[in-house]
């Protein structure tokens, strides 16, 4: 816990929550798919690397390689060409691969629904299976927690742990499950709207109960 950091109750967690969601209205994932076998490629290719770089290029990958089947016949210089403008794509086009070789070997091609058998696949942890199940399978285990939930979590005072895997044991604790499948998106879009390096605390809706942790 830093010093001095504020814990919002959970009753003020949600109302600057909902505070949040109305402000900025629709809130939804940021990156473009069909189907869960997309979402998951898609969400591989995104760690550390930016939303439009992702949506840029699997449009492409996607008309070339339509199954797990099609990807877990790929080699990993066939996949660096269509991907080769993310962050780290030798690795991520090895774990692509691999994971789809076990959708093929295990699952009959399909992504499976459960977090087990999805954390149990190459390059997919925790979030990115948090992230496959509520947006591929609409079902809601978890909160996916990436750098912009820990950063805003613990600015708002909602969580004040270091880890993705207890910021996201706070949440769950603290926020309705009503909240959970859209929380993450909604935490980005203000950390890119108001609540980035410079907060501009001043024209923000939560300003009056938000602690500015760290600010
Ligand atoms: S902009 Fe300021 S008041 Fe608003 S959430 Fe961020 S730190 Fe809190």
């Amino acid at each position: 816990m830093g010093a001095g950091a504020k814990l919002l109750t959970k009753g003020e967690a949600n109302k600057a929550v909902e505070t949040l969601f109305s402000h900025y209205g629709k809130v939804k994932y940021y990156l473009d798919f069909d189907g869960p076998l997309q979402l998951m490629v898609a969400a591989i290719l995104s760690a550390q690397t930016r939303d439009e770089t992702v949506n840029k290029i699997t449009p492409a990958l996607f008309a070339k390689y339509k199954s797990a089947k099609d990807f877990s016949k790929a080699t990993e210089s066939d996949l660096i060409r269509y991907i080769k403008s993310v962050s780290y794509a030798g690795n991520k086009a090895l774990n692509i691969i691999a994971a789809c070789k076990e959708l093929v070997s295990q699952y009959g091609g399909n992504v499976p629904d459960d977090m087990d058998s999805l954390v149990a696949l190459p390059g997919i942890g925790r979030k990115t299976a948090n992230t496959i199940l509520i947006n591929g399978f609409g079902k809601v285990e978890g909160i996916p927690v990436d750098t912009w939930v820990m950063k805003l979590s613990y600015r708002i005072g909602i969580s004040l742990a270091k880890s993705p895997e207890a910021v996201e044991r706070d949440l769950m604790e603290k926020l309705d499950r009503k909240h959970w499948p859209k929380v993450a998106y909604l935490l980005k879009m203000h950390g890119k709207e108001l609540c980035g390096k410079k907060p501009l605390c001043e024209k923000c809706p939560i300003a009056r109960i938000c602690p500015k942790n760290g600010v």
